[in-house]
């Protein structure tokens, strides 16, 4: 498939309405779960994205570790 078309058709994926993001509301990246909990942070990784604004979570329904800003979320974080 063309990359850019690929491109495309993710973007409209992301932007789907199939998926509702509620502002301040934190889905997990990996399965969509709320079931989200604050992660204790360790190490280096953890106090570098805690400089840019972002804190540890947790998904307790898949165990997937991953970084989201308290309050609204614009996108999906990257991994
Ligand atoms: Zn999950």
């Amino acid at each position: 498939m063309d990359p850019v078309l690929l491109l495309w058709y993710a973007s409209n994926l992301a932007a789907s309405d199939r998926i509702q993001y509620i502002p301040g509301e934190v889905l997990c990246p990996r399965c969509l779960g709320r079931d989200i909990v604050p992660s204790l942070p360790r190490g280096w990784r953890d106090a570098l994205m805690r400089k840019l604004g972002k804190l540890p979570r947790h998904c307790r329904a898949c165990s997937k570790r991953f970084y989201a800003r308290p309050g609204p979320i614009e996108a999906p974080p990257r991994l």
